[in-house]
């Protein structure tokens, strides 16, 4: 028996990615894996290789900016496994990087609708589902720069810090429904998103990417970026029984970036 034995978990942005090691790793201890994203052949792909290794899991559709479809998600997912036990508010994106002054309106709005509303939509839809299922998990995916500042991606480090604290309000107000809520705090993780913005820093400084993951390594007094496996086993423990103390809690998996 797996940890999450048949527990149904949605987890947001789980076409590649972070997400998709999420969605891997629970459904490996028995979750049933609910991968969404926009993609519809990535999480296809995922899905597939999930059920080929023996494991159960479903692709839908979501654009977590669409709260029309959120809503109608959740009822799919829930009249067709009869609970939702965990949501991991993953999807994300860095936006834009330029200095604050130079963001226009509709960049900042963008990275705040997908980062900020997108994760509010999705728990206050997931919320009764959880309640009807007799309680269970909700992960917001902030970031070190939920935590501490950085001189770029000004619309991405406050969403993140938004996230933070989404985490410790709904951990408060649903702790008597049996509902325990914290936030993630990664590091650098080798991700499409991180590769993306080296290859834009790369384009405008004329370093290369290799040079520049060097220098991302560096920060890090492990010695090097994490994987997205070591932010799925985080999520892993916060979402299993043997958190069942831990609310309201920041994991912090940074190889010590923000320890020094
Ligand atoms: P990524 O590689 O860019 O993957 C992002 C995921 O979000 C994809 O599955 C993407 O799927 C989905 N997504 C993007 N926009 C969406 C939308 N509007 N609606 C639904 N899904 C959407 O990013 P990542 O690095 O895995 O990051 C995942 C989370 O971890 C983010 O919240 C990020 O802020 C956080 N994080 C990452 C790092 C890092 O170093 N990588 C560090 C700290 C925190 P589709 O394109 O198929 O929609």
């Amino acid at each position: 028996m797996g940890h999450l034995e048949n527990k149904v978990a949605i987890i947001t942005g789980s076409t590649y990615g972070i997400g998709e090691a999420i969605a891997r790793i629970l459904a490996k201890e028995g979750a049933i894996s609910i991968v969404t994203g926009r993609t519809q052949d990535e999480g296809k792909k995922v899905v597939g290789e999930i059920i080929s290794e023996g494991g159960k899991a479903e692709y839908f559709r979501l654009d977590v900016t669409d709260e029309k479809r959120i809503e109608e998600l959740m009822k799919q997912v829930y009249d067709k496994y009869r609970r939702i036990d965990i949501l991991v508010n993953n999807a994300g994106v860095a936006g834009p990087n330029k200095p604050t002054h130079e963001y226009t309106k509709r960049e900042w709005e963008w990275v705040f609708d997908v980062n900020v509303t997108g994760a509010f939509l999705c728990t206050k839809y997931a919320v009764p589902y959880l309640k009807m299922s007799g309680g269970g998990n909700i992960i917001y995916m902030s970031s070190i720069y939920g935590i501490i500042g950085a001189p770029d991606i000004p619309a991405y480090h406050a969403s993140k810090a938004a996230n933070r604290v989404m985490a410790k309000i709904d951990a408060l107000l649903y702790a008597k429904d049996g509902i325990r809520v914290n936030s993630i705090h990664p590091g650098f993780i080798w991700t499409p998103l991180v590769e993306n913005l080296l290859k834009e820093q790369s384009a405008a400084t004329g370093k290369s990417v290799e040079g520049l993951k060097n220098e991302l390594d560096a920060l890090h007094p492990i010695g090097h970026i994490g994987e997205p496996n070591d932010i799925a086993y985080g999520v892993l423990y916060l979402v299993s029984d043997e958190a069942k103390f831990v609310t309201g809690s920041e994991l912090i998996i940074d190889g010590g970036y923000t320890t020094t």
